[in-house]
This record gives structure tokens, C-alpha cells and sequence, in this order.
């Protein structure tokens, strides 16, 4: 058993400080379930401190110039670039996302989200003309981020490198499930040299310091990420101060292929769309709508898709699939898997016990359920974990409905032979982000979701713009 590293400072004002706040969190590791690090539970003091901070901060931080931030910015991208390794082996191990993926996705995404701010800011247009009006666009004052655990160091990136291009300054709440990637990350901030008070971290029970952070009169904005139900009291405390509030929700996205799609490629990238990081992905791919007259096929092709997701440690070998990040996370996903069982869902492959030779570890089999219906919990509920649903159309018509039959809007995908087709498909689908014909992630895409999904744009230059205030100069 390796060592237990005590995090036990926050970073405040640009200095490592005792919290006021008792109590310690433990992190474990997904896959053997010990406990690798313990981090502060911050008390609401810790968020006032870290807030006054950021206030105070402020005035010089807004009037730097785009080059001294973007150099700043630069700096941090080349600090995780060195630490690299440290971090994808800590989020193989706090997250459970296999290590050659983690490196790819959990740590490339980051460094890659610092490096774009900081070439935004070399050529986005902080004023334009409109008639006789100079229009200005100014940073937002002091934000507040809170992060979950999923992707913890991408998504911390996709809001403190954004804020700080735009002259914001910022306090952190990271998730207390996979909080250690973000104190590497302060220190990392702290190396760069960023002037005190630009940038706090502070970690704590959601409920008490998030709460705080999000209902601060001295916070100008809260940017959230998390769940819908998180995310919608974040927006209830934070409406008695009337701030500024994004938010990238959960999601229960479609993957529509239609009839004349490539299955094998279709259905196969499918699987892997839904798998990715155990299916703990917001913009996971949940729910396969299928013609019904090709139902058999697509089962089989989908059965020896997942049977390449054999799971496996994360940070031993090259399986596609680690545990999942806690013992909550994994008995929940097994509790949906039941209901999908009770429910009459058509169980293909996997199912609620341990995968073989894995009782150790937050491990659940790779699942697919067959002949999903709207009126199943599977269909409708985030599951967050390996859990592909099968849906079977008659029409082109009823695919689209059934793809929008749900309270969420992030993601989505549409399959077809005619790219044109499949376009059209996608410009009905009510979400943020569609992918057509598997079309690749791209970190200078709009990232955000429709309806309860979330509330405004992450990433690239809509990502730079949410946290800009907008000024006109009547001249
Ligand atoms: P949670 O909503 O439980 O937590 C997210 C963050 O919010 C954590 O830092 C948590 O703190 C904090 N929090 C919890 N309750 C409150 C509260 N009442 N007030 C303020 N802050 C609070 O989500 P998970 O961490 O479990 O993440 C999984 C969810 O995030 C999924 O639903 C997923 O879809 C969504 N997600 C959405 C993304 C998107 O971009 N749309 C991206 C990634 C995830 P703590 O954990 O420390 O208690």
C-alpha cells in the first residue's frame, strides 16, 4: 500500500493557509479502495477569505494587458505539460480512467484549453463599432467555479483559463471525489507566478462552501458544472445577488442511426461513445435509436463491441475500461441496472454482479440493454456508467421524437450513409453538441447544453465570451 498524502492547505491570496474550516475528505483510489490523499473541508470563512482575495485582487488583474495573460496563461499550459505524468497517473487513479486514456483526454484536454485562452487572446476583439457606439467588453469582476469529479482537471481548465484570459479573477471549488488534480494544479498556478488573489482554491462539502461560493454578494459570477440537481440550487442561492450564472448539466444524449448507415462502423462507435471513462461522461451517448428491422443485427454487432471493453486497473495494461470513480457511483449504477431488469428491458450483456476476478475496485460489468421504451427508468435517468439502452424506431420521425424525448439537451449523434441526411437529423435534435457520423471532439467548439442540460457556452471563443460583461460607449 503506497502512502497517504495530506493535503491539508488551501490556497489563499497566493499563499498555502491553515483552513479554518475542521475535518478532512478522504480520496481513494478506484481501484483498490484504499486511501490515497485526504484534502481540507473548508468552512464558509475559507470561502470569505478566498473571496475577499479574489475581490481584492481584481482592479490590477482587469487592467493587465492581453500579452502579460496570455503569457501567464502560457506559462501554466507548459507547468501541466511537465507534470503530465503525476497528473494522469493521480486521475487514472482518483477517476479510474485507464492511464494511456487519462493522459490523452483528462490531462491532453487541459493543457490544450490553457493554450487556446492564450491564443484567443491574441486575436479576439475586445471592442467593435456598432453605428456610434464603441462596444466594449470587460470581465465579469471575481467568479466562482465549482467542478465535479468526472473529469475533474478539464473541467476546472474549461472555466479558470477562460476567466482569467478575461481579466476575471476566480475562486475554485473542485469536487471532494477527485480533488487532487486540482490542488497539482494550484501549485502549478503558483509556480507561473499569477499575483496573489487571481486565482483561490478552497475544497468543502459541496453544500456548505459551494452554497456559500454561489450566494457570495462579492462574487459576480458562479460557473457551474455538475448535476442537474446541483446545478438548479446553485441557480436558486445565486438569484437573491442576481449574478451571472452558467451551468453544464448532465445529459442523456441519442446516438440516431438511420437506415442507411454504415452499422458495423455505427454501432461499434456506439458502444465506445458510451463507455468512454465508464460511462461517466456527460455528453455520454446513452441511448442507441435503431431501426426496429434491423434490431438483430445492431444487438449482435453491439454485443462484440462491448466484449473489447473486458475492464480492467486502470494503470496496468491497455483495457478501454477502469472502475468506476466511488462505492456510491457503483452502486447506483448497479441499482439502474436492476431497474432496467425489473422494468423488462432486454438484458444482452453484462448486469449488477462484480465483472469477473474484479471484487476489488468500483468495478460494474459493460451492459447493454435491448428493446428500451420511453416509459423505462433506463431511458429517461442519467445513469453514469456503462449502461448502453437500445431503442427501436419504425420512422425517421419517431427517431427524432424519441431522440428529444427527454428533459436534457448536451450531446447527440446521427448515423447516416447521406451526410446530408444525416445533417438534417442533427438540426432536429434539441442539443448542444452533435456529433454526425462520428465526427471528432473539438476543444474550439461551443461546448453547453438546451433545455435542462444547462445554461450557456463552454470552450473557444463562446467559452471566452461568457465570461465578459458587455459595455456600450454612446460616442
Ligand atoms: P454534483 O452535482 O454532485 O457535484 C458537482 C459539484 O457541485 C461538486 O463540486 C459538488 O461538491 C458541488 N455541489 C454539490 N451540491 C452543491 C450545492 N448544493 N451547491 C453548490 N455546489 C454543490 O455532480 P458530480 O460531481 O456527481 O458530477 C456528475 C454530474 O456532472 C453528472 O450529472 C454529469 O452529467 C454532470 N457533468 C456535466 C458536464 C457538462 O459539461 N454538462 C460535464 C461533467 C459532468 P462536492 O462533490 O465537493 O460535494
Amino acid at each position: 500500500m503506497r502512502g497517504v498524502k495530506a493535503y491539508d492547505q488551501l490556497y489563499i491570496d497566493g499563499k498555502w493557509v491553515n483552513p479554518v474550516g475542521e475535518g478532512v475528505f478522504e480520496v481513494t483510489d478506484s481501484a483498490s479502495e484504499e486511501v490515497i490523499a485526504t484534502v481540507p473541508q473548508g468552512a464558509v470563512d475559507d470561502i470569505d477569505a478566498a473571496v475577499a482575495a479574489a475581490r481584492a485582487a481584481f482592479p490590477a488583474w482587469s487592467a493587465t494587458t492581453k500579452d502579460e495573460r496570455a503569457g501567464y496563461l502560457a506559462k501554466i499550459s507548459a507547468g501541466l505539460d511537465e507534470r503530465s505524468d503525476e497528473l494522469a497517473n493521480t486521475i487514472a487513479r482518483e477517476v479510474g480512467m485507464p492511464l494511456f486514456l487519462a493522459n490523452l483526454i483528462q490531462v491532453g484536454l487541459p493543457k490544450a484549453n490553457f493554450g487556446v485562452a492564450a491564443q484567443l487572446l491574441d486575436s479576439y476583439e475586445f471592442e467593435t463599432t456598432v453605428g456610434n457606439s464603441l462596444v466594449v467588453r470587460e470581465p465579469v469582476g471575481v467568479v466562482g467555479a465549482i467542478t465535479p469529479w468526472n473529469y475533474p482537471l478539464h473541467q476546472i481548465a474549461l472555466k479558470v483559463a477562460p476567466a482569467l484570459a478575461a481579466g476575471n479573477t476566480v475562486v475554485l471549488k473542485p469536487s471532494e471525489v477527485a480533488p487532487i488534480n486540482a490542488f497539482i494544479l494550484a501549485e502549478i498556478i503558483a509556480a507561473a507566478g499569477l499575483p496573489a488573489g487571481v486565482f483561490n482554491l478552497v475544497t468543502g462539502a459541496g453544500p456548505v462552501v459551494g452554497e456559500a461560493l454561489a450566494a457570495h454578494p462579492d462574487v459576480d459570477m458562479v460557473s457551474f458544472t455538475g448535476s442537474t440537481r446541483a446545478g438548479k440550487r446553485v441557480s436558486e442561492v445565486a438569484s437573491a445577488t442576481v449574478k451571472k450564472v452558467a451551468l453544464e448539466l448532465g445529459g442523456k444524449s441519442p446516438n440516431v442511426i438511420l437506415d442507411d448507415a454504415d452499422f458495423a462502423k455505427a454501432v461499434a462507435d456506439g458502444v465506445g461513445k458510451c463507455y468512454l471513462n465508464s460511462g461517466q461522461t456527460c455528453t455520454a451517448l446513452t441511448r442507441m435509436i435503431v431501426p426496429r428491422e434491423r434490431l438483430a443485427e445492431v444487438e449482435e454487432i453491439a454485443v462484440a463491441a462491448a466484449a473489447k471493453f473486458a475492464p480492467a486497473h486502470p494503470t496496468e495494461g491497455k483495457s478501454m475500461l477502469g472502475p468506476l470513480v466511488s462505492d456510491v457511483q457503483r452502486e447506483r449504477v448497479r441499482g439502474f441496472i436492476q431497474t432496467g431488469i425489473d422494468e423488462g428491458a432486454k438484458l444482452l450483456t453484462g448486469g449488477v454482479d462484480a465483472p469477473d476476478g474484479l471484487d476489488q475496485g468500483y468495478y460494474v460489468q459493460p451492459t447493454i440493454f435491448s428493446e428500451v421504451t420511453p416509459d423505462m427508468t433506463i431511458f429517461r435517468e442519467e445513469i453514469f456508467g456503462p449502461v448502453l439502452s437500445i431503442v427501436p424506431y419504425d420512422t425517421e420521425d419517431e427517431a427524432v421524437e424519441l431522440a428529444n424525448d427527454t428533459i436534457y439537451g448536451l450531446a447527440g449523434g446521427v448515423w447516416a450513409g447521406d451526410a446530408d441526411r444525416a445533417k438534417a437529423v442533427a438540426r432536429r435534435i434539441r442539443a448542444g453538441q452533435i456529433e454526425v457520423n462520428g465526427g471528432a471532439f473539438n476543444v474550439m467548439a461551443p461546448f453547453g447544453g438546451y433545455k435542462q442540460s444547462g445554461l450557456g457556452r463552454e470552450a473557444g471563443t463562446f467559452g471566452l465570451e461568457e465570461f465578459l460583461e458587455v459595455k456600450s460607449l454612446q460616442l
